[in-house]
Formats: structure tokens, C-alpha cells, sequence
């Protein structure tokens, strides 16, 4: 998965653009700049790429949900729902805009159960946010269905299955917003970067000014444009854009070479009977960032991932009991320990939320996802998926 691993000279050359003219930042002293302007070739680009008419960067994968959630109007007293699987950005960006996230059941796509969802509603909830977790998609047209029947915003987080699609879309432009992150971990990597795509003109409007202090862009003088509404700060540098161009371009290698080692591996654990593959809805295709299997139970599912270390196999993840992935380990949300006071809405909001989710802990206690990574040659790849089903055999 992580983008880093293809690193080169086309990475060296973009950067050097950058740095040969001196301009790092996006904005302005356009004499100087030779015709570069990575951050806006890289929105062109993204925008090309996911057959969106609008893409906006910025700094990172958590601003570019901020961002979204910001230009799609949501604040303070609505309610955004989210699974109770995901990165912790996600409840991150919404109550940095001041709304209240309201934790809700996955089901077998390890993603947002859209049957949860209706029962998540209230007269508050403005938006749904799925997490394509891992590599592949929420049932997205049930999702959306949902939305339009009680008007609300569907925002898709893509950040881990850039590439992915569903209906013949590319994830993150099926919804009305969608986001990505290129972080240093990330397939499409700039170090620290994100993006958001659209075919909102409204929302694209909203984003270019949003992620830069509200200014309106309007004339060749920054010193005075006007600011139409209140902004913030997650511009993207133009040394960190470059490096998203170079990467970018290599999105659909990533994922041809994703797919192979994948389907190595995915055949060879077929062959055991106890071992059952996450559902990916109907029309989906994944990003094959990772493969991600249940096993019969809790129990043997922490066997089979002690085993799967045990027998050499890295990179393999049991996200029931990992702090950053999965609700039960978010005491800091949970018990509101925030630096400043939270609003009274959040406050109450998140008490709702402070419960148990059976139906999540069911599916979540049986997986294992194992990351697949770009530099494996064809003989790693075969030696791993051997290992992992004598690991995975052993436990049975
Ligand atoms: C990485 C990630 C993010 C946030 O991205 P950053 O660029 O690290 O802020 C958000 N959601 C998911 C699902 C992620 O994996």
C-alpha cells in the first residue's frame, strides 16, 4: 500500500521544479514561478483522475473531511454519522467544526451498515460519512438512498481505498463530497497532504476559499481580496503538491500490482474452509490495499493473528484491540477529554454514543486485515501466502 515504496526520480524531478524557481507556496509571486503551480496541476490531475469536475488539496486527509464537513454547512448542533470502525479523523473533523459525531454499527463490508444508519437518524443528523476501511466500500447506493429519502449530505471518506470504485465511479465521487488523504502511509503519498473531490460548484467554491482563510481568490493581489466567510488555514505547500503529481501518475500501477499480490494471497487462503473473505457490495471493485479475512471467532481470530506474527508474516492487523482503528480503545473521546470545553450538544451527544456495539464487536473480533505492499517480488508474495496458510492452519 504505501506510495513511498515506488519513490524515484519522477518524485526528485517535481520537487526540484519547486525548489529550482523557490516558490513553496501556492499562492501568488507569480513572477517568479516559471509556469509551476503544483498545487492546482495536482487538483487538476485529482479531479481528472476520479472523473469529478472539482478537486480542492490540502494539508491533510483530516483537513480535507474538515473542509468537506465545513462547506456542506454542517456546525454546531448537527449530527454527523460515522462506523464505528475508522481512523480517528473522523470524529476528529467533525467536531472541529463544531458538530457532534454519532458512532454507528458496520456490518460484513466492514464498513457503515446502512440498516444502522436509518436507526441513527435524528431531526439533528445533517450528513452520513462512510469509511471505506481497509481497501473497499460501504454499500454505497443503500447509503445514498438514505440520504435522499431524509436530505442529507454523503460524504465519503476514500482515504484508504483510493482507487477503488463502485458503479463504474471511482470511490469518493459517488457521494455528494469525497476525501482522500496522501499521508506518508497512504498509496498516493506527499508526506503530509489530502484532497477532496466534487461535482458540487457550490462546494468547490466553498472549499478553494474555506482551506484559505476565506479569501475569494479574486484579482492578483492577496493583500486585498475579500474574505466572504470565516476560513482557516490547510493549504497544501507546493513541495508536498509536487510530490502528489509524481505519485498520482502512478496510481493505477499501484493498484495493478496490488491486485496481483492480493489475488496470490486471496486463492491461497481460500483453500481453507474456515477462513471467509469481507463482502465487497455488489458492482464494487477494490483498491486491494490490503486482504481482510474472518475467522470462525474472537478466539481464534487472536490465534490466527499471533500466529500469522509468529510464523514471519508482518503487517497483519487485529483492529478489535488496536487504538486508532476501532471505538472500544477511544477512551479520549469517549470520556470527553478535551482541552477546552466541549459544546453542551457534544457533550450530550457523545454520552449517546457511549455505548456498546454488539453487531460491530461480532464482525470486528473475527478479523484479520494484512496489509499488501508494492515491493513484494512474485516469490515473497507466493512464500507469504504459504506461510500465512500454515500460520492460519495451525490455529484451526
Ligand atoms: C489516513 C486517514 C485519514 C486522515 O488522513 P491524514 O492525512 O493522516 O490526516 C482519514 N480517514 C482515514 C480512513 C484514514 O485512513
Amino acid at each position: 500500500m504505501p506510495g513511498f515504496e515506488l519513490f524515484g526520480a519522477e518524485e526528485q524531478k517535481e520537487v526540484q521544479d519547486v525548489l529550482d524557481n523557490g516558490v513553496l507556496m501556492r499562492y501568488g509571486f507569480d513572477p517568479m514561478r516559471n509556469g509551476h503551480y503544483k498545487a492546482l496541476e495536482l487538483e487538476k490531475d485529482l479531479a481528472k483522475r476520479m472523473q469529478t469536475k472539482y478537486a480542492q488539496v490540502v494539508s491533510s486527509g483530516t483537513a480535507a473531511l474538515t473542509v468537506a464537513l465545513a462547506c456542506a454547512e454542517i456546525g454546531s448542533g448537527d449530527e454527523v454519522i460515522m462506523p464505528t470502525f475508522t481512523f480517528v479523523a473522523s470524529f476528529e473533523a467533525i467536531l472541529s467544526v463544531g458538530a457532534t459525531p454519532v458512532l454507528c454499527d458496520i456490518d460484513d463490508t466492514l464498513t457503515l451498515d446502512p440498516k444502522a444508519v436509518e436507526a441513527c437518524i435524528t431531526t439533528k443528523t445533517k450528513a452520513v460519512m462512510p469509511v471505506h476501511m481497509c481497501g473497499s466500500m460501504a454499500d454505497l447506493k443503500a447509503l445514498k438512498n438514505i440520504c435522499n429519502k431524509h436530505h442529507l449530505i454523503l460524504l465519503e471518506d476514500a482515504c484508504q481505498a483510493i482507487g477503488g470504485s463502485y458503479d463504474g465511479k471511482p470511490l469518493g465521487s459517488y457521494g455528494d463530497l469525497g476525501c482522500f488523504s496522501f499521508d506518508y502511509v497512504k498509496m498516493v503519498t506527499c508526506g503530509e497532504g489530502g484532497g477532496l473531490i466534487t461535482n458540487s460548484e457550490k462546494y468547490a467554491d466553498r472549499a478553494h476559499k474555506y482551506q484559505d482563510h476565506g479569501h475569494d481568490h479574486v484579482g492578483n493581489d492577496r493583500g486585498a481580496e475579500t474574505h466572504p466567510f470565516l476560513g482557516y488555514n490547510y493549504r497544501l505547500s507546493e513541495l508536498n503538491a509536487a510530490v502528489g503529481i509524481a505519485q498520482l501518475r502512478k496510481l493505477d500501477h499501484i493498484l495493478e500490482v496490488q491486485e496481483k499480490n492480493y489475488t496470490i494471497l486471496r486463492d491461497a487462503l481460500s483453500s481453507i474452509p474456515e477462513v471467509t473473505f469481507r463482502r465487497v457490495p455488489e458492482t464494487g471493485v477494490e483498491s486491494y490495499a490490503f486482504l481482510n479475512i474472518f475467522l470462525p471467532n474472537e478466539d481464534i481470530a487472536r490465534k490466527a493473528h499471533k500466529a500469522l506474527g509468529s510464523h514471519g508474516v508482518d503487517a497483519c492487523f487485529y483492529w478489535f484491540d488496536n487504538n486508532w482503528h476501532y471505538y472500544k480503545k477511544w477512551e479520549h473521546l469517549l470520556d470527553q477529554k478535551s482541552l477546552g470545553n466541549l459544546s453542551k450538544e457534544i457533550q450530550s451527544g457523545l454520552k449517546k454514543s457511549n455505548t456498546s456495539f454488539p453487531a460491530s464487536d461480532a464482525w470486528m473480533g473475527r478479523t484479520v486485515s494484512c496489509l499488501i505492499k508494492l515491493s513484494w517480488t512474485e516469490q515473497d508474495v507466493k512464500e507469504r501466502a504459504s506461510k500465512m496458510t500454515e500460520a492460519i492452519k495451525s490455529v484451526l
